[in-house]
Parts: C-alpha cells; sequence; structure tokens
C-alpha cells in the first residue's frame, strides 16, 4: 500500500494572519488536501479539491464571491487527475472516492473521474443533491450533472466503534481499511475518513477544523477563520463537540493517529516530507 498528499485546488485569500496563520496581512496559503491511495481494489481518492472545468470557468463554476473572496488561483495543472498523472498513476485506475463532504472545493474534481464509485453519507448526499438556496453557493450542481456513481451509507446509530468515534467501513475486503468517521456540524454529512496507514491510522478531518492551531489545548485558531467556521457551519454546535473530541483524540493517541484537515498547508508539507 502506498498512499500520497497532493494538493487538488490552491486559495491565496488575503489577511494571512487572519485567515491562515501565515504572517502579514498579504496572501496566505490554502491547499486543497486529498489522498491517493494504491489500493487492493484501485485507486482510491479522498477528497476531489477543485477539477478540470472550474479552472476553466472558475468564476461560473465556483461562483464570483468564493472566487474572489478566497483568492482561488487558476491552475490547470494543480487539479487531483493531473496530480494523479504527475504520480505516474493513471487518473483510469480511481475506483473509489471517498469525499469528506461535498462544498465545492471537496467536490469539484468529481466530474474528472465519472466511472468511480463515490462513497458519501446519507445526510451529506441529501443536502448537496437538493440544496437551500443559501446552500446553493457551497453545493454547486456543476460537480453532480454528470451522475456520479453514488454508494450512499448510513451513519445513524450503532456500526463500529474507531477510537470512541462511530465508523463504517466503506470498502470491505479491500487493503487497506478505509474508514468513515462521521463528524457533523461543517456540513449536515461531514465526515472524517481513516485510512490504515502500517500500524497506524491516518484521519483526514476535512473541513473539521481549518488550522494546526485548532487542535491545539487550548485552541488558538486564527480569529478570521474561526469566525468564518461559525457562520458557514450547518450545525456550529456539534462542529464545537467534534472539535473538542478531535483535539482528545490527537492529545491521548498522537502514536497511532495522525490527524490532517483539507486546507492546512504545513501539514500537507509534513505529509509530504514523510513520504520522501
Ligand atoms: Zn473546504
Amino acid at each position: 500500500m502506498s498512499m500520497h498528499s497532493i494538493s487538488a485546488g490552491t486559495m491565496c485569500p488575503l489577511g494571512a494572519k487572519y485567515f491562515t496563520g501565515d504572517p502579514g496581512l498579504g496572501r496566505g496559503l490554502v491547499v486543497c488536501h486529498c489522498l491517493v491511495i494504491e489500493s487492493s481494489d484501485g485507486l482510491v481518492l479522498v477528497d476531489t479539491g477543485m477539477g478540470t472545468e472550474d479552472m476553466r470557468h472558475p468564476y461560473r463554476r465556483l461562483g464570483a464571491p468564493f472566487k474572489v473572496g478566497f483568492g482561488v488561483k487558476v491552475d490547470p495543472t494543480g487539479t487531483a487527475i493531473e496530480r494523479i498523472r504527475g504520480l505516474g498513476l493513471d487518473p483510469a485506475d480511481v475506483r473509489h472516492i471517498v469525499p469528506t463532504h461535498l462544498d465545492l472545493d471537496h467536490a469539484g474534481g468529481l466530474p474528472d473521474f465519472p466511472s468511480a464509485r463515490v462513497h458519501v453519507t446519507a445526510d451529506e448526499h441529501r443536502v448537496a443533491i437538493n440544496p437551500s438556496l443559501r446552500d446553493r453557493a457551497r453545493y454547486r450542481h456543476f460537480h453532480f450533472d454528470h451522475g456520479p456513481r453514488w454508494r450512499i451509507h448510513q451513519t445513524g446509530a450503532g456500526g463500529d466503534r474507531w477510537f470512541g468515534f462511530q465508523s463504517v467501513r466503506v470498502l470491505p475486503g479491500v487493503d487497506p481499511e478505509v474508514l468513515l468517521i462521521p463528524l457533523p456540524g461543517h456540513s449536515a454529512g461531514h465526515t472524517g475518513v481513516a485510512v490504515r496507514d502500517g500500524d497506524g491510522w491516518l484521519l483526514h478531518c476535512g473541513d473539521a477544523y481549518f488550522n494546526r492551531c485548532e487542535l491545539e489545548t487550548p485552541p488558538v485558531a486564527p480569529k478570521g477563520i474561526a469566525a468564518f467556521e461559525g457562520i458557514i457551519a450547518a450545525d456550529n454546535d456539534a462542529r464545537l463537540a467534534n472539535q473538542q473530541r478531535l483535539r482528545e483524540l490527537a492529545a491521548a493517541h498522537s502514536d497511532e493517529v495522525r490527524l490532517v484537515c483539507a486546507h492546512d498547508h504545513v501539514e500537507l508539507e509534513g505529509e509530504r516530507t514523510r513520504a520522501d
């Protein structure tokens, strides 16, 4: 098994100190950290970032407020499909996609892999496919119009436990193990994705937190991003509770579980350095 961390999308919002924790008030760096896993059943992609057509028509497909507000960098070579080619792998081998949720900066690459099975939670699928007026800015129909091959997973009561969290095994019989770890709050059906990595685990936390400093005790998130997380949350109480559980997991099990989120470039660089 081999696992690669890639960035499939770059954003450079103004006010670095407040939004990314980078120094100064100029543009900070926000990545879209995705995982490419060489499994016993083809390639598994965790999150997809932004896609080929998003780079061609960013204003229309992502919406002007998102494009401008987050400083989305237009880079046709910075998509998941191109990063996979860059790893020397064949994008046609992507058989499974496991998005943490279906926001535009996580689901944008779905149309680039139309034959892949897309594993989502039932709650996320429901809100993304028929979004409310408020949610239409985050769930973009362009990303679903091709008719993804959904595999919808129920995440209600029951299921196995994983370090005290509920878990759902999405690829039975496949090596490595890939688990959904429901972490609702940022969006209705938001989930972490745990991947067995040797004797330990890598938990991709999606947007359950945005900056590694939020996992510290006490958390020290850049002020702007902390406010943004609260505003965008589908359920802010659930989001805060899950973030606290992740903080406890990170503190108690750092020898067994590595945590990364989708947008912290320092975490991405750390994973790449590990792989070298
Ligand atoms: Zn995001």
